[in-house]
């Protein structure tokens, strides 16, 4: 890969003028306490180079971008048995809507809004013994750091909080999607959603999504090709709750953001990509995040369209 330094450079100046645009989210009291001025990115090539500006070693709550993660090692243990608990359609929703799961008798649309999450939650508890362990691991051994783990703290503080997300667990349980008890799974979703991680951390994790010419086995899970392309495809059309159009149009690269600010994202056999920055939009995807990955694709004149 040719070296991007000079551009990462050019990517910080040039949003410079959003650093006051959008708000940390302040549903969740911890994250309403983060730094909203950091900025940090990571691109890493499929060779193992790593481009860096910004706060990029700073770990930070990856929050929904973990969804990815935690669909991989279901898809892994499942197969494709697992979308007949979960659907693969873009929702167009906000990422914790609950109308559309009464309309639709409890089956969440995807994996990467709320409800499709909790039921993802739900099917690792049933089919992966020790599963906090196993998934833990599974991360640390996607990203190659040891030392990744939950922050009860942030998870306490969205539990404490968390009623939406109760409520679309109980609703789910109504409906028998949902087989496990309510609090033990919706305790596993808000521990996933705590991890923290740094730009290079979510960099290396998502580069073995971005390496489609190759299954892959990490933490005693196994993904084939045909199985990494399928969730590529998902995170391009659901990435981004009801912002998934903008955000393919803007950027072009199938991609993952989380309420704390983070975005990952991949160029398929070429990079993968990981930026932070705290203040979101009114869909809950961060606004210097979005307009750098933007400036990427557009200054290196490579995405998947
Ligand atoms: N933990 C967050 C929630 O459930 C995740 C949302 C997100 O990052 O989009 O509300």
């Amino acid at each position: 890969m040719t070296d991007i330094t000079a551009i990462l450079q050019e990517i910080v100046t040039e949003i410079e003028p959003l650093r006051s645009v959008g708000a940390t989210a302040s549903y969740i009291p911890f994250l309403q306490r983060v730094d909203p001025n950091k900025f940090g990115m990571c691109v890493r090539s499929l060779e193992g180079e790593e481009f860096t500006v910004g706060d990029c070693d700073e770990p930070f709550s990856i929050q929904s971008i973990v969804k990815v993660l935690s669909v991989a090692m279901a898809r892994g243990v499942m197969g494709e048995e697992l979308w007949q608990r979960v659907g693969i359609e873009p929702s167009g929703n906000a990422f914790n809507s609950i109308i559309q799961l009464e309309i639709e008798k409890g089956v969440p649309r995807n994996p990467l809004i709320n409800a499709g999450a909790i039921v993802v939650c739900d099917v690792l508890l049933e089919k992966v013994s020790d599963v906090e362990k196993r998934f833990i691991e599974f991360v640390r051994a996607l990203a190659g750091n040891p030392n990744i783990d939950y922050n009860l703290e942030i998870a306490e503080s969205e539990a404490s909080v968390g009623y939406l997300n109760k409520a679309i667990g109980n609703m789910l349980k109504y409906y028998g999607t949902l087989k496990g008890d309510v609090d033990r799974v919706l305790d596993f979703y808000f521990k996933q959603c705590s991890i923290c991680m740094n730009c290079r951390d979510l960099a290396q994790a998502f580069s073995h999504f971005a390496n489609h010419n190759e299954a892959f086995s990490f933490g005693g899970v196994e993904l084939t090709r045909s199985g990494v392309k399928r969730l590529n495809a998902i995170m391009q059309t659901c990435g981004f709750y009801n912002g998934a159009g903008e955000y393919s149009y803007r950027v072009g690269l199938p991609g993952k953001s989380g309420v704390g600010g983070g975005i990952a994202a991949i160029c398929p056999n070429r990079y993968s990509v990981a930026v932070w920055s705290p203040r979101l939009d009114s869909k809950g995807n961060s606004v210097m995040g979005l307009k750098a990955l933007e400036l990427l694709t557009t200054k290196t004149s490579v995405s998947i369209f």
